[in-house]
């Protein structure tokens, strides 16, 4: 039984992705060092694929989003340099970065605007594409590549993507292999989309393909084991209709199956022996046989074995990127006879039987408030006086270099808990006054004191449990540490009233409390698979439900609970979309019912809202904040078809380039959303928070976004 995996983690353990890239950035290394940093990281990849696996692509990594390397590849754009590939990413004209599936890695969308009639061309000399020309190079596939990309008018489609098939066919030719990715196949595609990937691939006969699908099940199964490709690579542990297909159905002989036997999106233990039961199954189906990650190894971090201060008990449930290829190698040689060490399952690790009776005795009424969005209009507007377009931000202030180094001065002990709270509460009243002076109206404590807006909660709640080093790519070089749900959550005491409170007392204006709801904590962490995630959710709204109550005794009149996670998380196929938004509305509606008098906001950044604005207008919240500027304000069309009702803030900064928007560029944005949103119920904001920013950015975007206020109030 051969091995198979793709994807490991180009982050690196001591994240060497991030600093040889920033180096770069920071004028640090020469492009030639810093190419030769980025091979390197390759390099090691490729030593620690080979210590238990036979198959894998030796040219994955991406100097930033493989969506662009395709874009750059086939000619969408013409980036001269390292540098002016870069401009892509974060420079004033960077592609627009969307959620990548449903997870939370995001990628630049290409923009096909004004290319239409261009035709492609190969450019593989490119610097930023060395790395993907090994032996065995790994590369989007055609089709996810352009359905994932923006500005392709329907009737141009398959004339473009038979035009891009034949580049790929140029591309592939100087290879002995090449490992396609084609995630896209696991939507819910039509039949005419489908007879386009058949027609498409069709042309690729006769060169060695390696397809690689993954996320869940491929619903046109059927055809897509006869595209003539040389190996198919199919998601057997989420996607467990391909499984049953597989089973009854079979697979042809003339072709490789990469059976995805290894979760490669949860960080679980993989039952050994059940994974080479499953893979004997198959082999009375299959002839040719692989076993391999079910999904790309890059969702998750690199190693457990760096986790020194980790309760073993739940160490031993857990496998990260390495430790899957050795469950990969172990399903092979269990499957070759050797017999598997037991299997460490979670178990009662963690349960705690009051919390679980909290969730038991909800009832229907317990999702429902009582008082109407009109009424709350009217009490919020006595109370809180806003102007018309109120300006606020989304909640953390830059975390300087000083600000990190005493969060680390006071984790490693050498900082005590009252210093700490002190120079917290400095950094507060600091902020405060630049809020003042800057004339916002509603404000934000600046959360100083997370390190993220989901780790913080996780460290806070019981239950759940933090990394040191267990780092991913969120997007470009920015990596978060996803916590593991394990156990029941449940908070033991407030988490955050102190410093908003704190905040308030300082000033006039209202500061909004700031909370992570709960789908986006568990969307960005891993949780247990053997409970309904329905419960989990509640019982971290339930949290959060007493962390609100606690701020209204303590005088706070508005709230945000962050749901950025929202869109990501619900299932990329469209019929399992009803059950996943009943549980994750009514998580929202949950935490956030308490008294009615509190002016409730949510925020959600880079979504598609086009399909699920009907779902967000479920959640009984007073003002959404949302990322509108990188699409330049086509959200908006979202808006046609539905009576939205409640308050909204479009973002009128992309935080996520440190490029400064003029007050003429953020009105446009506003003018335009005004068409669909009465301007009563219109705020500026960035889109999302200012965590990554400069200070000297932040005060001119947001000089500019309160002129910007003045002016359309004027
Ligand atoms: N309140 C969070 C912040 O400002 C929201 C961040 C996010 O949506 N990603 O940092
Ligand atoms: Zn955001």
């Amino acid at each position: 039984m051969k091995t198979y995996a793709y994807g490991f983690p180009k982050l690196g353990q001591k994240r060497e992705f991030k600093m040889t890239v920033e180096g770069f950035w920071n004028n640090n290394f020469s492009q030639k060092e810093f190419v030769e940093g980025i091979s390197n990281i390759q390099k090691d990849n490729v030593v620690i694929y080979q210590e238990n696996i036979d198959v894998f692509p030796d040219g994955e990594v991406s100097f930033y989003d493989f969506m662009l390397d395709a874009a750059v590849l086939f000619g969408v754009y013409e980036p001269k340099d390292m540098n002016g590939y870069y401009e892509l990413c974060r420079g004033a004209g960077a592609l627009e970065m969307t959620k990548w599936f449903n997870t939370n890695y995001h990628y630049l969308v290409p923009d096909f605007h004004g290319f239409v009639n261009i035709p492609f061309k190969l450019n593989k000399e490119h610097v930023a594409l060395k790395l993907k020309q090994g032996d065995f190079p790994q590369i989007i596939g055609p089709f996810t590549f352009l359905k994932l990309s923006k500005g392709i008018p329907n009737n141009s489609f398959r004339k473009i993507f038979l035009s891009l098939i034949d580049h790929y066919k140029i591309f592939i030719k100087d290879f002995k292999n090449i490992q396609i990715d084609e995630p896209a196949f696991v939507m819910d595609l039509n039949q005419q989309e489908v007879d386009l990937i058949k027609e498409g691939y069709q042309r690729l006969a006769g060169e060695a393909v390696t397809l690689m699908t993954y996320y869940g099940s491929v619903d046109f199964i059927q055809d897509l084991v006869s595209l003539p490709v040389a190996a198919i690579g199919l998601d057997l542990v989420r996607g467990k209709d391909n499984l049953d297909y597989l089973l009854k159905k079979g697979f042809p002989s003339d072709k490789v199956l990469i059976a995805g036997l290894v979760d490669g999106r949860n960080i679980w233990k993989t039952d050994i022996q059940a994974a080479v039961e499953e893979l004997k199954k198959l082999s009375s189906k299959v002839k040719n046989l692989a076993v391999s990650n079910a999904a790309p190894l890059y969702h998750l971090p690199v190693s457990t074995s760096v986790e020194d201060q980790m309760d073993p008990r739940l160490k031993n449930c857990l496998a990260f990127a390495k430790e899957k290829l050795v469950e990969i190698r172990l399903i092979a040689d269990g499957f070759e006879g050797k017999a598997a060490g037991p299997y460490v399952r979670i178990g009662d690790y963690g349960k705690n039987k009051d919390v679980q009776q909290r969730v038991s005795n909800l009832k229907e009424a317990d999702f429902i408030k009582t008082v109407s969005l009109q009424e709350r209009r009217r009490m919020h507007d006595l109370q809180l006086k806003l102007p018309l377009f109120p300006t606020t931000t989304i909640g953390s202030f830059p975390q300087t270099t000083e600000v990190r180094s005493k969060r680390s001065l006071f984790v490693k002990g050498a900082l005590s808990v009252v210093d700490y709270r002190e120079y917290v509460k400095g950094e507060i009243d600091k902020l405060i006054q630049f809020q003042e002076d800057l004339g916002l109206d509603v404000f934000v404590h600046g959360e100083y004191e997370r390190t993220d807006m989901v780790e913080f909660f996780a460290q806070k709640l019981e239950g759940i449990a933090t990394t040191q080093n267990g780092w991913i790519i969120s997007y470009g070089t920015r990596a978060y540490r996803p916590p593991i749900i394990f156990g029941d959550v449940s908070r033991a005491k407030p988490m955050t009233v102190d410093e908003i409170q704190y905040a308030q007392s300082k000033t006039k204006k209202p500061v909004k409390g700031m909370l992570t709801g709960a789908v986006t904590i568990l969307a960005w962490g891993f949780h247990r698979e053997d409970m309904p995630i329905s419960d989990v959710a509640y019982q971290i709204s339930l949290a959060l439900q007493d962390e609100i109550l606690d701020y209204e005794k303590a005088g706070i009149k508005i709230v945000q609970v962050d749901e950025a996670a929202f869109r990501e998380k619900a299932p990329i196929k469209r019929r399992e979309w009803p059950a996943y938004f009943n549980w994750a509305v009514k998580s929202f509606n949950l935490a956030t019912n308490t008294d009615p008098n509190t002016q409730i906001h949510t925020h959600m950044c880079y979504s598609e809202f086009g399909e699920i604005i009907g779902h967000i207008s479920a959640m009984d919240f007073d003002v959404i904040s949302l990322e509108a500027s990188r699409s330049k304000g086509d959200i908006i069309g979202f808006f046609e078809n539905i009576d939205f009702q409640r308050q909204i803030g479009l973002g009128v900064w992309d935080i996520h380039s440190p490029s400064v928007p003029a007050v003429g560029k953020m009105t446009d944005i506003v003018k335009r959303s005004l068409q669909k949103i009465p301007k009563e119920n219109f705020w500026l904001n960035p889109d999302c928070g200012l965590k990554t920013r400069q200070w000297p950015e932040v005060k001119e975007a947001l000089t500019n976004m309160v002129a910007a206020a003045q002016m359309l109030r004027r």
